[in-house]
Formats: structure tokens, sequence, C-alpha cells
């Protein structure tokens, strides 16, 4: 449960646009923004360092539309929520709305606008590896994990050994479980993990074969999710003490 904190209508002057003429002359643009918080603590102390300063969000969004050229108002509307997010760490989501009065379409239109929605999740993300040096691998994920955009990993787990799943002889694996907040959406974050899986040289060849290094989503938030290329929480976990005992030292209040 969240309190809010509204701006509307900022005016901007900035030069966003598909059309040349509109990255040269520039337009007029109306910002919306509704950040969602908590102000107890500022309302009980009377205190503006407790809270998000209004005035503030206006001067970075008026000087980022100004200070940059997009061609599509979804994208100045998405930087600006996930530059604020970072910025801000008091706020939990945002929805930032972009209006165009002026656009140049040749009909009559009051406005057109684009609204995008952005907040903070909490994800438990599962690493394994049974080649090479597995520590080192496990351990350089954790890092490219937290200097990922969007990303800040917030606990690990201690990693264990533990026996090869299904029936290939294969090494022992190395297995831990890492906190992850993160902006990025559950696919962006699976591609993400695809991502650092592939630069530890992983080669999918064959199901629960050896692998460099392993990234699943155990968990998102609370969702649940059964898509072709993604389950959450993942599928079987709760089988899994490989999975199971690490999470439980990072979050032992966990209900699953
Ligand atoms: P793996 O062999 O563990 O890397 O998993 C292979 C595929 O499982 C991935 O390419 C995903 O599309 C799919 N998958 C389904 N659910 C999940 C999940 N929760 N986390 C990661 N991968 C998943």
């Amino acid at each position: 449960m969240f309190d809010e904190i509204r701006i509307e209508e900022l005016e901007v002057f900035a030069k966003h646009g598909v059309f040349p003429e509109e990255n040269t002359l520039g337009q007029k643009f109306l910002v919306n923004v509704c950040i969602k918080t908590d102000v107890s603590k500022a309302a009980a102390g009377d205190d503006i360092h407790s809270s998000v300063h209004y005035g503030n969000v206006c001067s970075y969004i008026s000087e980022f539309m100004r200070n940059n050229t997009f061609k599509l108002i979804e994208t100045v509307a998405e930087r600006i929520a996930m530059g604020l997010l970072v910025k801000y760490d008091l706020i939990r989501e945002i929805s930032v709305e972009i209006k165009k009065p002026w656009a140049p379409i040749g009909l009559p239109v009051e406005s057109v606008s684009v609204m995008v929605n952005r907040s903070w999740h909490r994800a438990f993300i599962a690493l394994g590896s049974n080649m090479g040096d597995k520590n080192k691998y496990l351990n350089d994920a954790v890092s490219a994990l937290d200097k990922a955009d969007g990303c800040e990993v917030k606990k690990v787990s201690s990693f264990i050994v533990t026996k090869p799943y299904g029936n290939v002889e294969q090494d022992d694996f190395l297995n831990g479980v890492l906190e992850l907040k993160t902006y990025l959406r559950p696919y962006e974050l699976l591609d993400l993990l695809h991502e650092i899986e592939n630069a530890a040289g992983r080669k999918r060849v064959r199901r629960w074969g050896p692998r460099t290094l392993d990234l699943d989503i155990l968990l998102y938030d609370d969702i649940r999710m059964n898509e072709e290329n993604l389950t959450i929480p993942h599928a079987d976990m709760k089988n899994r003490d490989f999975v199971l005992t690490p999470l439980k030292e990072i979050a032992p209040y966990l209900v699953l």
C-alpha cells in the first residue's frame, strides 16, 4: 500500500519526434507523473529529506528532455521512469505520461500521449555450475547481475556442492541462490540471464547435461506464470534441495 506524489502537466519544450522538423524546430510536451512511495516518515518528521522532492523531480525531467533527442515518446517516458527509479530509493513505483499537444499528424486532436509504468520487483535467482572453475563462474554471474542496468543484488547465499540431477554421468554441481532487486520484467530478466550464461561459454547441448553456468528465475514477486518459455515459480523448485537450502539461508521467512 503506497502513498502518491503527483506532478501534472509539467511543460517542457524539446525536440523529440519521428519527423526531422520535430528534431530541429522542437515543440511543447506535457508530462504527468505519479510516484508511489511511503510518505509516513516525511510526514511524521515534517522533513523533505525523507520524501521525494517534486521540485527536483520536475528539474530532472525538464533537463533530461531538453538535453536529449529521441524519436519516440515511448523512449522518453521509459528513460525518465527508469532514471527516477534508480535516482530515488524512496520511489517504489512510477508512472510517466508524455503528451504531445502539437503532434504533427495533420488531424485535429487534443493531444496524443504515452504512459509507462515501472516498479521495483524482488526476484530470486538460482545459480549452478559443474564445469571448470565453478566458484568463479558463480561469482562472475553475481557481479554481472549486480552491474546490469536496473538490477541490484541484495543477498547471496553460500555456494553448496550437490550431486547432479537427472541421469547424465557428470561432475558435482556448485549451487547457490541470490536475491535481486530489479525493474526488469520477467522476460527481460530471462534475456539478461541468457546473456550472462552465454558470456560464460554456456552451450545448450543436452538437457540436464554439464554446464559452465545455469541461471534460473525461481520467484518474481508473488507472480505465477506458465508460458511456453517461462514458468514462475520455477517448475519443481519445491522438490530440489540444491535450490531450497540456499534459498532458506537468505530468505528464511519466505512463504512459498
Ligand atoms: P535451462 O536448461 O535451465 O537453462 O532452461 C532452459 C529454458 O527453460 C530457458 O531457455 C527458458 O526458456 C526455460 N524456462 C522456463 N522457466 C524458467 C525459469 N523460471 N527460469 C529460467 N528459465 C526458464
